[in-house]
């Protein structure tokens, strides 16, 4: 079986101007580094036995009549990575073939951008979106970032801009603003510091206010509300995904199995919590199943997720899966990464002024610890 790519024939993109002669477009990126040819995307005996260790970590989630498609893409990644001197992140909704077989960092936004400051690679190829490619670069301003998609976005970092920041501000005069990681660099560069799932209430503690505006996840917003005296005044925004999710259909999950765990990520309705055994960030779901390792699970997140601990957790638990998948997320694929190892695109570039202030208030976040 022959896994082909279209790939392997698309041409630069080229900028068409009426009677000139047209000439590919190259990022700075591929400027600094070079182009390099695209590889050969068959699938051989020799793709096959160099990608066989890394079936086995996905055999129990990828079907073996699938792997054909993929391992070619697996192959060239890796080898280009190698030869580029370059790392890959993978958030931890990556599909299990990007996060288990390509990826050299997983985990949650916060964790890809610090791990990969410890990297002395040259470029940083983001599994993710876009927001969490701003923030590999904020924490890496010398190195290249890249995306896979340019337009693999966010609902809740959409929610918001930094102008609507600064009508807060001027709204609630001196009232601290928190925001979430998952919003861009510019409205980064507006608040006072941001939080992640994880450590939101400490964050909005640390403040040493009596109010504080938290955004621009409602629902993590109440979420913080409900742990902490600090008053919160709360952005709309909510993750497309998330906010999917309802008790009702839990309980239906509860009444077919009452022994059945089910962990709920703090983007989700309170509703939704408050019918969870437990609720937090993505790594504090992954640590739950790992070290509780229930026999039967419902990750009450994106659909990916459950799939790529499953395949950590070699059968162990049994994962049920609402299939709720981020289209944002999605938009990342083998054949788009491998076009960025290739052609070096779509480089994430921060404007420096704005990236000064926008990386103090992640960094503000980090020396909190
Ligand atoms: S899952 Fe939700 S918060 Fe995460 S990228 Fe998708 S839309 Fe944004």
């Amino acid at each position: 079986m022959e896994a082909a790519s279209v790939l392997a024939e698309r041409p630069l993109a080229v900028t068409r101007l009426p009677g000139a002669v047209n000439l590919p477009v190259l990022s700075a990126a591929a400027r600094k580094f070079g182009v390099l040819p695209m590889p050969n995307l068959a699938w051989t005996p020799e793709v096959e036995r160099e990608t066989a260790h890394l079936y086995e970590k996905v055999k129990a989630v990828i079907p073996s009549v699938e792997w054909p498609f993929h391992a070619p893409y697996v192959k060239a990644i890796n080898d280009l990575k190698k030869q580029r001197n370059a790392v890959l992140l993978a958030h931890n909704y990556q599909t299990p073939e990007i996060y288990n077989c390509v990826a050299d960092v997983v985990g949650d936004s916060l964790q890809l951008a610090k791990l990969a400051a410890k990297s002395d690679a040259d470029i940083i190829i983001q599994g993710g979106v876009h927001f969490m490619a701003e923030t590999s670069k904020l924490l890496n301003p010398d190195k290249t970032v890249l995306i896979p998609d340019m337009k693999a976005g966010c609902s809740l970092a959409a929610s918001i801009t930094g102008a609507d920041v600064r009508l807060l501000r001027k709204t609630y005069p001196g009232v601290p603003v928190v925001a979430y990681v998952n919003t861009s660099a510019e409205v980064k560069a507006e608040v006072d510091i941001c939080c992640t799932s994880s450590n939101a209430v400490k964050v909005v503690e640390s403040l040493g206010a009596d109010t504080v505006i938290f955004l621009p996840d409602q629902y993590l917003a109440k979420y913080v509300a409900a742990r902490t005296k600090v008053k919160i005044i709360a952005w709309h925004g909510a993750c497309e995904v998330h906010e999917r999710f309802t008790a009702d259909e839990l309980n239906r999950y509860r009444a077919d199995d009452p022994s059945i765990k089910i962990i709920a990520h703090p983007e989700c309705p309170p509703e939704v919590i408050a019918v969870s055994d437990f609720a937090g960030s993505t790594a504090a779901m992954i640590d739950y199943v790992k070290t509780k390792k229930p026999a039967r699970v419902l990750l009450v997140t994106e659909c990916s997720m459950a799939d790529n601990v499953q395949a950590e957790t070699g059968g162990v638990t049994e994962f049920v899966k609402p299939c709720n998948l981020c289209p944002h997320m999605k938009r990342i694929t083998l054949p788009k990464i491998l076009d960025s190892l290739v052609y070096l695109r779509e480089e994430v570039v921060i404007d420096p002024a704005l990236a000064v202030r926008a990386r103090a208030s992640v960094e503000r976040m980090i020396a909190l610890g």
